[in-house]
């Protein structure tokens, strides 16, 4: 039996009985980048994030956490070393296109979302390269925004959303393709606490029901609860990685 619509799963991965995509594992071998002459914004960082882990990756502003994530997101290329997720390196990867819309998914600091459009085709934005028809677009745009608490909004204008319900629908739109792996950058850097909270619980829900791997960038002290695992970055470099701490409460 096909998975149904709703069930955001991709009919081209995943055959008849799929199982939910399981998360992918994030290897980084002594990558560095640097910018012109300007000292290595990232300097031989290894690093290894586990198939269906909550990542965080804190420290100072400046440290190189971005430019880490960027090159991780197949964003940017590094000067030296190699980055694979599931094995497949992301800078070698002919299908730069494939690797986007079908294993990873993206949250910036900003929403970036589409002013014009309501919810639901903020998010249909994402889905329009996967050349699904319309309606089967929207099952699975309403399923997306329903897994981060907005089915009851996907008729409402950015301007008509609070900035944490905005951040729930670019939560929505980084998800209509089921990635494997979410990145996620200062997600809740422009968000007031108890908004920012909020994020971080549905990025630890989210990650429990759909099993996705999430690497996410944030100084907010908050933020190392809701991770299995924290890497510390300094001048460019990885320096400490801190035990997991209490996810409780
Ligand atoms: P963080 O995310 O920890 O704040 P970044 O990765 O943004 O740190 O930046 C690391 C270093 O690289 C900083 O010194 C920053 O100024 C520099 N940098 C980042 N992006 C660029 C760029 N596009 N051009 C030049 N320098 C950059």
């Amino acid at each position: 039996m096909r998975a149904r619509p709703t069930d955001l799963d991709d009919p081209d991965d995943h055959g008849p009985g799929a199982t939910p995509p399981v998360g992918a594992t994030i290897v980084a071998d002594e990558v560095t980048k640097s910018y012109g002459s300007l000292a290595r914004a990232v300097d031989g960082v290894s690093l290894r994030v586990e198939a269906r882990q909550f990542a965080l990756l804190s420290g100072p502003s400046g440290s190189g956490k971005s430019t880490l994530l960027n090159l991780i997101a197949g964003f940017d290329i590094p000067d030296a070393g190699t980055i694979t997720v599931d094995g497949r390196p992301v800078t070698d990867t002919t299908d730069m296109a494939h690797f986007r819309r079908e294993v990873l998914g993206f949250v910036f600091q900003s929403h970036h979302l589409i002013s014009g459009l309501t919810a639901l085709d903020n998010v249909d934005v994402a889905l329009l390269p996967t050349g699904r028809r319309r309606a089967e677009r929207v099952e699975l745009a309403r399923a997306s925004l329903a897994e981060v608490g907005m089915a009851a909004r996907t008729t409402h204008l950015p301007s008509q959303l609070s900035g944490g319900e905005r951040q729930r629908v670019a939560v929505a739109r980084a998800l209509a393709n089921r990635p494997r792996l979410l990145l996620a950058d200062e997600p809740t850097g422009q968000l007031d606490t108890a908004s920012g909270v909020e994020i971080l619980e549905l990025f630890r829900a989210l990650r429990d029901r759909l099993g996705m791997t999430i690497l996410l960038v944030s100084h907010d002290e908050e933020a190392r609860r809701y991770a299995d695992v924290t890497f510390q970055m300094r001048d460019g470099r990885l320096v400490t990685r801190a035990p997991p701490q209490d996810a409780g409460a």
